[in-house]
């Protein structure tokens, strides 16, 4: 097995107060490794530890199978991260703005812009100012700029807060590409089960700063039956247009907000979309695994966003 990332027994506090303690984390090459917990859990230090922007106060760090030291320039030059949110110069194009990262990472294969920006799907946005682009294209435009100089470790924290659905099945679609069409390893986090789940090959769950467990998501859907829920203040109009519109028969209105559909063969954007332009308000589409949420409940003790 090949590791892209291990950290043995590392720990960071803040003046005393432990914020990540004794995690051995194993990111495998090629997969996509979902960082799951609550806010606080200790899922952004963790990143910001990899990245050498803070310091363990015990612990190691292999990356690409060497030891993390403060002169690791090789090792940072082959990773890229967007920790928070990817900031750009505002009044400056998407293309102008990949110009001056290229330039300023010496990169200056200029052909390789028009490919990323083709890449995350920004289009007629040439003489646009970056200040005038929804929070999914800036995340878009971000991942654009990550995988410009090619890095084969993403680390992306929390990429799909604050996206509305389609959004984040953008960016959803965006990540699996990278992982599988670009071999890119992918360390992601994200509060939120739901969005986890459907990305990762493996998550790992952390809670009160430390990994309380590390499962591939292969072994976890073996013995568990998944479904698509759907989340909705028209929970019988939607069920009306899942019915007549989509032939949809395998699903269940579990209250007026909830629907789970049980033929997880339709692609979500389907049946998103036909919702949608029936009018009906949409909050939030998943595909989930029957089990899983229990599971992750009884190791995060309930956790309300989990
Ligand atoms: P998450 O990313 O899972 O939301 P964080 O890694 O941001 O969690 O935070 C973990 C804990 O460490 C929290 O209790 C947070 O308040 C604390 N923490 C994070 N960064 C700092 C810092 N720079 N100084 C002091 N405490 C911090």
């Amino acid at each position: 097995m090949e590791y892209i990332v291990r950290t043995h027994d590392l720990c960071k506090a803040f003046n005393g107060d432990s914020a990540v303690s004794n995690v051995n984390l194993n990111i495998r090459k090629g997969e996509i490794y979902g960082l799951l917990g609550p806010n606080g859990a200790g899922k952004s230090t963790i990143m910001k530890l990899i990245l050498n922007l803070l310091k363990p106060t015990q612990g190691v760090i292999e990356i690409f199978n060497q030891t993390l030291t403060d002169t690791s320039y090789e090792l940072f030059k082959r990773m890229h991260a967007i920790i928070e949110y990817p900031i750009f110069y505002e009044k400056l194009t998407a293309k102008e703005n990949l110009d001056f990262h290229c330039e300023y990472m010496g990169y200056h294969n200029k052909k390789d812009i028009k490919t990323a920006l083709e890449l995350v799907n920004l289009k007629n946005i040439d003489n646009k100012a970056v200040k005038n682009f929804s929070l999914g294209m800036k995340q878009r435009l971000g991942i654009a700029r990550a995988v410009i100089t090619k890095p084969e470790l993403l680390i992306l924290d929390e990429p799909v807060n604050g996206l509305d659905p389609v959004g984040i099945i953008e960016i959803r679609d965006l990540l699996e590409k990278l992982n599988k069409e670009y071999g890119i390893t992918i360390l992601i986090s994200s509060h939120i089960l739901a969005e986890i789940e459907q990305i990762a090959d493996t998550i790992g769950v952390m809670n009160n700063g430390y990994l309380v467990d590390e499962v591939s998501m292969e072994f976890i859907r073996e013995n568990n039956a998944e479904y698509i829920e759907i989340e909705t203040s028209h929970a019988r109009q939607a069920a009306y247009i899942l019915d007549s519109k989509l032939k949809i028969n395998n699903f269940k209105v579990l209250d007026a907000k909830k629907i789970r559909i049980y033929e997880t063969d339709r692609p979500q954007n389907e049946i998103y979309k036909t919702l949608v332009s029936n009018d009906i308000p949409i909050q939030s589409i998943n595909t989930k695994t029957a089990s899983l949420e229990d599971h992750f409940l009884s190791l995060i003790g309930g956790g309300e966003n989990v």
